[in-house]
């Protein structure tokens, strides 16, 4: 192996880098710890503005790893204020003795792969050049202060502060005139305390925020109880919560209870003072706009019950971003501030500002003069500090240009083309959507395990695979698009950084599920990732998280709920147990009208639940079939699918309770189908419908149906059909497709269930006949028009594929959605899984086309 003058180059000595260095003193690393300040502490070394603090708990925000200091380290505030963390940062270096460990005013500049070496060369500002083997990025995601992109800044001549970089000195406003730019964290934090002091205090607003009060005082007493009764439970449950913070998940929807409950509950989580009590009073707070506007709306009324002027009031709230989706604040007295008289606010939308000048600030059709001005204008957060530093890879590529259009790595760790470069709640990790603590330790963790199993495995490198990555990117966007934090323009994403792509920057599936993936990696021999030395190489090439997060999540609470296994039970029990699930579902949509009524099926009458569109008809029609394997569901099982499909399609569709087996076995259904649709054609102007526009959908068995009766509508004679609409539809008795045996567990629908279901539908030989089996068709020519969805982990998946190629063979027009990361049944899960809405718009977009 090639000399290095250390193993390890650790960049910062924040909480990451000082707990870094303890580990690699502990597991025998040789190491330099490089900081550009002259202390420890990191954020809380360079953040000194008055006001400055913790907005999670103290009981939370402290280092786990040292459990002697629970009991030698007190803390006298619940949010603790800045001067408290620093010194708390510096009573755990001096028992530790880190301090003989970092090197003090060195700043990092640049930093090169040799790949010949298999080496980092680490460049300093004080000349060095430092050859490692790893290479650490404990550099902080809120440390390097945006630069204000206000015109004419360098002019003024009065004092200038920014509130990342305050004067350790401290600073007095008595008597001065002081404009404040920016209302995030930090000026929420400050501009109390400088009001208190200032002779006239002007704030420019271009973004109002979401504050709660912090209501600070000693430590949260029930938690304290919590974690003196059993501290290794309480950070066990931290470790795998959402945030980093123990907190009881919500079950309850903000659109399920009036808005005075809502208020209700919402009031005493605010009592609490707690940030994170707030935004997980609901469940779906984050993922639906309409539920986060409770929250939103609970909030702007706090502010309008404190600021007495309703024009400032209004200018308070914000009502473009929902809440959470930009980080909301905690404060002491903030909104009381613009009751002051000496206190103004200036909207910068309607009063931009023109120019800084040397005396003050031209905004609007004003101009005013100031003492000073304090920029609380926010970081280059997540990648600010890391793009900072010329960092050049494999081949000279730097990691700023590979990032150029958004950071690209593998668990916020490690990026491709940088071998032995890890980030410490780096982007694509839960870092800033976290109770930091928790998250930092858990990549301290992390690196040092792996540094150990290199160590000890003989290998010298580690870098993520580009499958790996691209995986990872997709899994974080996954995330990213089932929340409602996209619309707004925060620094999460990037939006308050002119040029920075605009893409979710932290990982926003949770620090639990973080944790688990990262965790899944190391036990499946470091998945994703190639370890190296010389000629031994040992590549697991894979991806951690394949199924949409969502679901994940379903799957998760359904494996908790310990239930018995359908095709354990008989048709009466699992058709009760069915209709039991259905009935704990959201509803649906809206749709003008929905009426029940009995058709004439094949032998005798059958129940239709008919869904009107509101708008003026006739309209054309669907006749859809419902899921349940041929023997449970109704013509009422499938009603939020039914409903989203009439009120996205504009389409009159007419549920149809076909008879189930094992009382009616095949061919009943198949023919009930066909028997349904003659009869809504022959009655189509009386339901308010389209005679000549007539198509067929459904779902799963029903899938099977609507294709079974799409064929014997073209072989009889029967009505000709617009379009037929399948998702995940069973087209093959023989169940020999791949997907059945890869998909055949943990997917709700296995492959002893679909047997289950097949053995009290239709006999091996039955299962042959095209109409159980409509893939064995002689022929699929003249087939109407179709849309088919399958789901990647769907035991139903190749034999739908198979369906899709042979109506794409025989001439017909398909359109095929391959629904990634999807199972068998979760694109009909309306209003709960996000993540199936893009497929189900597809649906309905295809039914109107078939139409037209
Ligand atoms: C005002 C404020 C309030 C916050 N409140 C909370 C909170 O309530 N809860 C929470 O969880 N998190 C909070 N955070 C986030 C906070 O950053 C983290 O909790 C934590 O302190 C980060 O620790 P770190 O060691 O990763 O990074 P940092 O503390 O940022 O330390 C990084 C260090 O790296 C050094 N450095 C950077 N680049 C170089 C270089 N090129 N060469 C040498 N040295 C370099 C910096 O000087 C710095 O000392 C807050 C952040 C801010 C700014």
């Amino acid at each position: 192996m090639a000399q290095s003058d250390v193993d390890v180059v650790v960049v910062g000595a924040g909480f990451a880098g000082m707990y870094l260095l303890h580990e690699l003193r502990k597991t025998g690393f040789s190491y330099r710890v490089l900081e550009a300040g002259d202390d420890v502490g990191g954020t809380w070394y360079w953040n000194r503005y008055p006001g400055a603090r913790c907005d999670i708990a103290t009981t939370d925000y402290q280092y786990s790893w040292d459990p002697e200091l629970h009991d030698q380290w007190q803390w006298s505030e619940k949010h603790a204020a800045q001067p408290e963390i620093l010194r708390y940062a510096q009573f755990v270096a001096k028992k530790h003795d880190l301090y003989s460990g970092i090197e003090f005013n060195t700043r990092v500049d640049g930093a090169e792969w040799n790949e010949v070496a298999k080496r980092w060369s680490i460049h300093t500002s004080t000349g060095e050049t430092i050859i490692c083997q790893h290479y650490v990025m404990a550099t902080g995601c809120l440390s390097v202060p945006k630069e204000p992109d206000i015109a004419g800044t360098e002019k003024f001549t009065g004092n200038v502060y920014v509130t990342g970089r305050w004067p350790h000195e401290g600073v007095d406003f008595t008597g001065k005139r002081v404009a404040v730019i920016g209302t995030g964290s930090s000026g929420i934090q400050s501009i109390p305390h400088i009001a208190d002091q200032a002779k006239e205090l002007v704030i420019f607003q271009r973004t109002p925020n979401f504050s709660m009060p912090a209501f600070n005082g000693p430590a949260p007493q029930y938690r304290v109880e919590r974690l003196k009764a059993d501290r290794a439970t309480y950070e066990h449950e931290a470790r795998y919560s959402g945030t980093g913070v123990p907190l009881e998940d919500s079950t309850v929807s903000a659109l399920s209870v009036t808005q005075e409950e809502a208020f209700a509950m919402l009031e005493e989580a605010w009592q609490k003072g707690e940030l994170l009590s707030l935004g997980n009073t609901f469940m779906d707070s984050a993922i639906n706009r309409k539920a986060n506007d409770v929250v939103a709306e609970f909030m702007r009324m706090k502010v309008r019950s404190v600021v007495k002027d309703p024009e400032v009031a209004e200018l308070l709230s914000p009502y473009k971003h929902g809440y959470g989706t930009k980080r909301p604040c905690m404060d002491t007295g903030y909104f009381e501030t613009f009751n002051k008289p000496h206190v103004r606010l200036v909207d910068l939308n309607t009063q931009p500002i023109r120019s800084i000048t040397e005396t003050g600030i031209d905004f609007g059709k004003e101009s005013m003069e100031f003492d000073a001005i304090v920029y609380a204008t926010g970081f280059d957060a997540m990648t600010g500090a890391i793009v900072n530093v010329d960092i050049a890879g494999k081949d000279g590529v730097t990691l700023k240009n590979k990032w150029e259009n958004g950071p690209l790595t593998y668990l916020g760790l490690t990026s491709v083309g940088f071998p032995n470069l890890y980030m410490i709640t780096g982007p694509g990790s839960p870092s800033v959507l976290s109770n930091m603590m928790v998250s930092i330790e858990q990549h301290v963790d992390w690196i040092r395990d792996t540094l150990v199993h290199m160590r000890e495995q003989g290998f010298e490198t580690i870098e993520p695979t580009p499958l790996a990555e691209e995986g990872w990117r997709v899994h974080c966007t996954d995330c990213a698009d089932i929340t409602i934090f996209q619309e707004a323009n925060s620094w999460y994403m990037g939006a308050n950084v002119p040029g920075k792509p605009r893409v979710m920057f932290p990982y926003i599936g949770g620090v639990g599920r973080y944790r688990m993936a990262c965790e899944e990696v190391v036990a499946k021999g470091y998945l994703g990732f190639e370890l190296g030395s010389g000629d031994k190489k040992q590549c697991n090439d894979g991806l951690v998280r394949e199924v949409q997060p969502d679901v994940d999540m379903v799957l998760d609470f359904i494996s908790t709920l310990n239930l018995p296994a359908m095709e354990t039970m008989s048709p009466t029990e699992a058709r009760a147990f069915s209709e039991a699930s259905s009935a704990m579902r959201p509803s649906g949509p809206e749709v003008g009208e929905i009426t029940d009524g009995v058709l004439q099926g094949a032998d005798g009458n059958l129940e239709y639940r008919l869904y009107r569109p509101a708008t003026p008809g006739p309209h054309p029609i669907a006749v859809y079939f419902h899921g349940g394997g041929w023997v449970f569901g109704s013509h009422t099982s499938d009603d939020p699918l039914c409903r989203d499909l009439c009120a996205q399609s504009n389409t009159l569709i007419v549920s149809v309770n076909y008879r189930h087996a094992p009382e009616a076995p095949f061919p009943a259904a198949a023919e009930d189908g066909f028997a349904a649709v003659k009869w809504v054609h022959a009655n189509a102007a009386a339901l308010g419908g389209i005679p000549e526009k007539i198509a067929v959908a459904g779902w799963s068995a029903g899938g099977n149906v609507a294709a079974v009766t799409a064929q014997m509508a073209r072989d009889t004679g029967g009505p000709q059909l617009s379009g037929q609409l399948l998702l995940c539809p069973v087209t093959d008795g023989s169940q020999q497709h791949a997907s059945h045996r890869e998909n055949g567990e943990r997917f709700i629908l296995t492959k002893s269930l679909m047997e289950w279901f097949w053995n009290h539908y239709a006999t091996p030989d039955q299962r042959k006949n095209p109409q159980a089996s409509p893939l064995l068709a002689a022929s699929l020519a003249g087939l109407p028009p179709t849309m088919l969805v399958t789901c990647q982990f769907d035991p139903l998946r190749d034999e739908g594929n198979a369906y899709a190629r042979a109506l794409m063979q025989a001439g017909v027009q398909v359109e095929h959605v391959e629904a990634r990361g999807h199972i068998h049944t979760s694109i009909t899960m309306v209003d709960m899984l996000p993540s199936g809405a893009p497929h189900r718009r597809e649906m309905a977009r295809a039914l109107r086309g078939f139409f037209n």
